[in-house]
């Protein structure tokens, strides 16, 4: 809109997608409150003396809502001082131009541009995997849980162990490689490792969950080592998968990526449809929000704006909320070695 293109948004949930809704946004809310415990320990050797502290988790989760619904209603608004409109329902492709909306209203456009994200995964399908939540539910927990097992090793299963230690839930993680974080530099993988099990975080690695009973309110994961864990909740973070599910892809001839699921583009965020273009995690490339951003402005320049630009995607700095907190870019060291003769190691 901002090149004064007449834009027209769809959206069937809510406005903002998974990072403010369901993602980054609340997580970091949720993240923030759980220091505060460690806080409070330490406020006595800084001369605090503070009374008798309690943690009312409805509250918590009543004011993350409130300051979700208020960020919704700011991006909505801000959509809409674009000059964009914002329709409130689902789009289907009908061929290269036509869009049909839920409400039955048929749409055309010269260019469509596909954000629609993705989901959790569930994994193989297991016995009791219908006992099982995703950071989606987690986000919405009545109670909080005395005891949760998190199955996963990479960002949202590391994060949330942190979240539910900092306000007081016995957490184990399970893992099924060696070491938490793959991917990440060994040194870094260590040190958050043997941080989460000194705040009190069991971390199994080398097995999964292959089952889920439930008895009354209560859970047991059976792991593949043969052992089992009871808790409260049991918690899949086991990856995403793009959402290109029912939205008329195969219909407008929109190819999807063999090798990941998600919907094939070029360097330029184009499909295999010459003017439908697709954005952020539908494509399943780095699944991270300020890259989905940059490459929706680099669509919005090249496509609108006459300058021409392609995202590069090589040297791409990332965050985990983890506690501690990792923040990373450019090669770990093993790729280094790997690339070069000579390597010198700083730490500090
Ligand atoms: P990740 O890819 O980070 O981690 C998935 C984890 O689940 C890995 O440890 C993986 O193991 C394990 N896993 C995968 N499949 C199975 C399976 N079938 N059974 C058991 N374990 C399995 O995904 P997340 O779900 O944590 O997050 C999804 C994406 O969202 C991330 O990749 C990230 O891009 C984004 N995100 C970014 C955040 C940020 O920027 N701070 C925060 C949260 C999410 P293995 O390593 O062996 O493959």
């Amino acid at each position: 809109a901002g090149y004064g293109a007449r834009v027209m948004v769809a959206e069937e949930y809510r406005m903002g997608g998974t990072c403010v809704i369901r993602g980054c946004v609340p997580k970091k809310l949720f993240v923030m409150g759980s220091h505060v415990h460690q806080e409070i320990e330490d406020a006595a050797g800084f001369g605090w003396s503070i009374g008798e502290v309690s943690f009312d988790w409805a509250t918590l989760v009543a004011n993350k809502d409130k300051e979700i619904a208020r960020l919704e209603r700011a991006y909505t608004t801000n959509v809409e001082k674009s000059g964009a409109t914002v329709a409130k329902a689902r789009a289907v492709l009908e061929d290269a131009h036509t869009l049909r909306l839920a409400t039955g209203e048929k749409v055309t456009a010269k260019y469509i541009l596909i954000a629609t994200g993705g989901a959790p995964n569930h994994g193989p399908v297991i016995p009791g995997i219908e006992h099982v939540i995703s950071s989606n539910e987690a986000f919405h927990l009545k109670e909080l849980p005395k005891r949760i097992v998190i199955q996963g090793g990479g960002y949202i299963a590391l994060e949330f162990a942190g979240i539910f230690a900092g306000y007081g839930s016995d957490v184990t993680v399970v893992y099924r490689g060696e070491n938490i974080l793959r991917g990440f530099d060994e040194d870094v993988r260590k040190h958050v490792r043997a941080e989460m099990e000194k705040r009190g975080i069991t971390i199994l690695t080398g097995c999964t969950v292959t089952k889920v009973d439930k008895h009354g309110k209560d859970f047991t994961s059976h792991l593949s080592g043969g052992s089992s864990i009871a808790s409260d909740q049991v918690m899949f973070a086991i990856g995403r998968h793009p959402a290109v599910a029912n939205l008329g892809l195969e219909t407008a001839g929109v190819a999807i990526n063999p090798a990941n699921g998600g919907i094939q583009v070029d360097g330029w965020s184009k499909t295999s449809v010459d003017n439908i273009y697709a954005v952020g995690d539908v494509t399943h490339r780095f699944n991270l929000t300020p890259v989905a951003i940059r490459e929706g402005h680099a669509f919005a320049d090249t496509v609108f704006g006459k300058r021409p630009v392609q995202v590069d995607h090589a040297t791409i700095p990332t965050a985990v909320f983890s506690q501690p907190e990792i923040g990373t870019v450019g090669l770990t060291e093993e790729e280094a070695r790997a690339q070069f003769s000579h390597v010198d190691i700083y730490k500090t």
